[in-house]
C-alpha cells in the first residue's frame, strides 16, 4: 500500500508546526511537501475511540420499539443487538459502518478499537470493515467477538477464523476478539489466548460489564470472568478489556500487572443500567470508548465527567490521553502525540470545532468536509439501508 505523501501542518496561533512523513511525526518535512496553514487555529493530538462496535452505526436510524420492555442487561442484549447482529449482512454492515466511521472522524477521532459481531455473515465481515476505514481514512483496530451463543463451539471457531484475516496496512491492525466469558467455552477461550500469541496480537474482550459475567464465571468455579481468562491464559500482555464496571480494586490493579487495558464506556453503561464503573479509578491504564454510541469522544469525555462527579470520581481526567497510548502501542509508534515518531494523526481545531483532520498524514476531513467520501450520500444510503436492516430484524 503506498504511503500519504509528507505535510506540514502549521503554523498554528501558536506558531506550533507539525510534520508528517510516511505516516508518522517527523522532526521536519522535506521541500516540496504540501503545506496546511492554520495560522487562526489550534493543533491538537485526535481521539481515539478504544471500544466501539461498527455494527451498531445503523441504530441511530431509529431502532423499533422493543416488545416487551427490556428490564435487565441480558434482555438489552437478547432483544435488541443480538437480533441486530444476527441481521446484517454484507451490504447494512458496510453502510452502519460508513455512518459511523464518518461521524466519528467529523468529530476528531482518528483512530478507534472496534469489537464486531454478525452471526449471519462471519466470514468477509472484517473485510468490509476495514475496506471502509481505508476509504474514509480511519485508524483502526479490528476483531471478530468469537461467541457461542448462536451455534455453538464452530460459531466460535469461525469467528476467530476470521480475527485471522484482517488485512493488515498502515492504518489497520487486527486483534483476536472474545464476545465475553459468560457466551464461550474454555476450549475457545484458550484458542483465543494462543491465536493471539501466534499473531503477534492482543485479545480484545467484555469484561464484568454486567453481574450476570461475574455471576456465571463463579457458577463456573472461577472467582470472576478476569480470573477465567487469566487462568485460561486468554490475556497476552496488551489485551483490551472493555468495562470492567463489576471489577474490585484489587481485580482492577491485577489488570494492570498483567499490563493489559481496560476501557470505560460511560454513556453505555448508564443506558444499559449496569452501573458506573467506580474501580477503574485504581488502574493507569484505563482509556474511553463508546460502546457503540456515536464516535464523538468529546461528548464521551462529557458524559464521564458528568458521572464521575456524580460518584466521587476524580481520576477519570486521563482518559483519552490513555486511548492514544494504546493506539501507539499497537501501531508500534511513539507513545507521545505530535512527537517524533508518534502516529500521524492530528486535528486542527478553529475556536474548538473540528476544521481539518490528519490520518497517517494523509488529509480526511478538509475545511469539516470528508475528502474521501460525501457525508449526504452516506446518511441517504444509511438510512435507507437501516429499514431493512430493521424489517430484516423481525425474522430474527
Ligand atoms: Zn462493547
Amino acid at each position: 500500500m503506498a504511503l500519504n505523501p509528507p505535510l506540514l501542518v502549521g503554523p498554528d496561533r501558536h506558531g506550533k508546526r507539525v510534520a508528517v512523513v510516511d505516516g508518522r511525526i517527523a522532526a521536519a518535512a522535506p521541500e516540496g511537501a504540501r503545506v496546511l496553514a492554520c495560522p487562526d487555529d489550534e493543533i491538537a493530538a485526535g481521539n481515539v475511540c478504544a471500544h466501539t462496535h461498527l455494527y451498531s452505526g445503523l441504530a441511530r436510524y431509529g431502532l423499533p420499539p422493543v416488545v416487551p420492555a427490556p428490564e435487565n442487561f441480558l434482555h438489552i442484549l437478547e432483544r435488541v443487538w443480538w437480533r441486530l447482529d444476527r441481521a446484517l449482512d454484507a451490504d447494512t454492515l458496510r453502510l452502519a459502518a460508513e455512518d459511523y466511521v464518518a461521524r466519528a472522524l467529523l468529530a476528531g477521532t482518528t483512530a478507534l478499537v472496534d469489537h464486531h459481531e454478525s452471526p449471519n455473515f462471519i466470514e468477509g465481515s472484517l473485510a468490509v470493515l476495514a475496506d471502509v476505514c481505508e476509504r474514509l481514512g480511519m485508524r483502526s483496530l479490528l476483531c471478530y467477538g468469537a461467541t457461542e451463543r448462536n451455534d455453538g463451539a464452530d460459531e466460535a471457531r469461525r469467528g476467530l477464523a476470521e480475527c485471522r484475516k484482517v488485512p493488515t496496512s498502515p492504518l489497520v491492525r487486527g486483534l483476536v476478539g472474545l464476545h465475553a466469558s459468560f457466551t464461550v467455552g474454555d476450549d475457545t477461550l484458550r484458542e483465543a489466548g494462543a491465536l493471539a500469541r501466534e499473531l503477534g496480537t492482543v485479545v480484545h474482550v467484555h469484561v464484568a460489564e454486567d453481574i450476570a459475567d461475574v455471576d456465571d464465571a463463579r457458577g463456573r468455579g472461577y472467582a470472576g470472568p478476569l480470573e477465567r481468562l487469566v487462568a485460561l491464559d486468554a490475556l497476552p500482555a496488551g489485551s483490551i478489556l472493555a468495562h470492567g464496571v463489576h471489577l474490585r480494586r484489587d481485580q482492577v490493579e491485577a489488570v494492570g500487572r498483567a499490563d493489559c487495558w481496560l476501557v470505560q464506556n460511560p454513556r453505555s453503561n448508564e443506558g444499559n443500567r449496569v452501573g458506573y464503573a467506580v474501580n477503574l479509578k485504581f488502574g493507569d491504564k484505563v482509556a474511553l470508548g463508546t460502546d457503540g454510541w456515536n464516535g464523538d469522544m468529546a461528548e464521551e469525555q462529557g458524559a464521564l465527567t458528568r458521572l464521575a462527579a456524580l460518584h466521587g470520581d476524580d481520576c477519570a481526567a486521563p482518559r483519552l490521553a490513555a486511548g492514544r497510548r494504546l493506539m501507539a502501542e499497537r501501531f508500534a509508534a511513539a507513545a507521545e502525540p505530535l512527537t517524533e515518531g508518534a502516529l500521524g494523526d492530528l486535528v486542527v481545531r478553529e475556536n474548538g470545532r473540528i476544521r481539518h483532520v490528519v490520518v497517517d498524514g494523509r488529509l480526511v476531513v478538509e475545511d469539516g468536509r470528508l475528502t474521501g467520501a460525501d457525508m449526504a450520500a452516506i446518511t441517504a444510503a444509511a438510512e435507507s439501508g437501516a429499514r431493512r436492516l430493521f424489517e430484516r430484524m423481525r425474522d430474527f
